[in-house]
């Protein structure tokens, strides 16, 4: 059995040979999940928050658009449903709803605005005197235009390509985990990063992020972070600033011809908003996607879904102990990446190893 953490793995042509044909094709990987290519200025425009509700609009069209899919598809419906929302005069006009219509009631969760119109003072609404967690008081009909700068949203939400120059510091294979804490508005944010070199076992990189953007948490019980833990390490600079920071580190040691190997890799190379194509999914290799985990037909991937807990035996922790043996996350301090991403790469060449015999 593999010794966690320090065995090495014999470099030899034939292990190279047979890693690089488990490489995914990009289709496969796009079916996983994975960003391919560079998001669209449509995609990225989804990303923006109505001004005065937060939704994102994305996710507002993306319910429109299955709306008048239903609506095509079922035209008794057509009455019963409420007018499509870019007509807003014709709604203006008080069509009747029905209440136990379920598409009704998620229309009116994401499709209307609702909104608290005023303030929180002494953790209320100044508005209706609720609790500032109370669900809003107000809404109507239409959202509103974003006040998000095409500049911050490029910033927050572009993806990049693994940089096309080699470097002597290339690796030929490396193994990554990434953990994510939770940002101000319930996004992923990346807050730890762990490149090991697959072939010596070596860390190339294994550091907390400070992240760019305000946290509501640091899903401590998952990733083991804490907020305490994050601000000891920046006064004391000891942490990585920010995602492209982390990406540029990345690129010191990952080129375009360098293996990529991680469980659930695609949350992972989101969180560093990084398009590679050199990539051994652990989790892609023991089985196919499961249909929650494909992108929703018409509509942008979920990057944000944490699917490394798969709970169909998939799962990063199930699977090292099932085919290595190893029991890895036992601690009650949540996940360490770097056992888990030691487990990914042992996973695949556990692989390897069955297939030579
Ligand atoms: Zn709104
Ligand atoms: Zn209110």
């Amino acid at each position: 059995m593999l010794n966690a953490g320090i065995a090495a793995i014999m470099l030899d042509s034939g292990t190279l040979q047979q890693l690089g044909s488990l490489v995914h094709p990009t289709e496969e990987l796009k079916e996983a999940g994975y960003v391919v290519t560079k998001l669209t200025q449509d995609e990225l425009e989804q990303k923006k928050r109505c001004a005065t509700c937060g939704v994102r609009i994305g996710k507002v069209r993306r319910m429109r658009d299955r709306q008048n899919r239903a609506r095509q598809q079922q035209p008794q419906l057509a009455n019963a449903l409420p007018p499509r929302s870019e007509d807003s005069s014709a709604s203006a006009s008080g069509n009747a709803t029905h209440p136990n219509d379920d598409n009704n009631a998620r229309r009116n969760s994401v499709m209307r605005c609702h909104f608290h119109p005023g303030r929180v003072q002494l953790k209320a609404w100044t508005c209706c005197g609720k609790h500032l967690a109370e669900a809003p008081c107000t809404s109507k009909e239409d959202h509103d235009p974003p006040e998000e700068q095409d500049r911050t949203i490029q910033q927050r939400w572009q993806f990049h390509h693994t940089t096309l120059a080699t470097r002597s510091s290339h690796r030929l294979a490396v193994a990554i985990d990434c953990e994510m804490g939770t940002a101000f508005d319930g996004d992923s944010e990346l807050i730890r990063l762990t490149l090991i070199d697959y072939f010596s076992g070596e860390t190339l990189i294994d550091s907390l992020v400070y992240p760019d953007v305000e946290m509501q948490h640091f899903n401590t019980r998952w990733s083991g972070i804490t907020r305490r833990e994050m601000e000891k390490s920046r006064r004391q600079r000891q942490c990585i600033m920010g995602r492209n920071a982390a990406r540029a580190r990345v690129f010191r040691y990952v080129g375009s011809s360098t293996i990529v190997v991680g469980h659930s890799a695609q949350n992972d190379l989101s969180s560093l908003r990084w398009i590679h194509h050199r990539i051994v999914d652990s989790y892609m290799e023991g089985g196919q996607p499961k249909e929650e985990d494909k992108p929703k037909e018409g509509g942008p991937v979920n990057h944000q879904k944490r699917s490394k807990h798969h709970p169909d035996g998939m799962s990063l922790k199930a699977l090292a102990m099932r085919r290595l043996g190893r029991a890895i996350q036992m601690g009650n301090k949540g996940h360490d990446s770097l056992e888990d991403a030691l487990a990914a790469r042992d996973l695949i060449h556990a692989h390897i190893a069955s297939l030579a015999q």
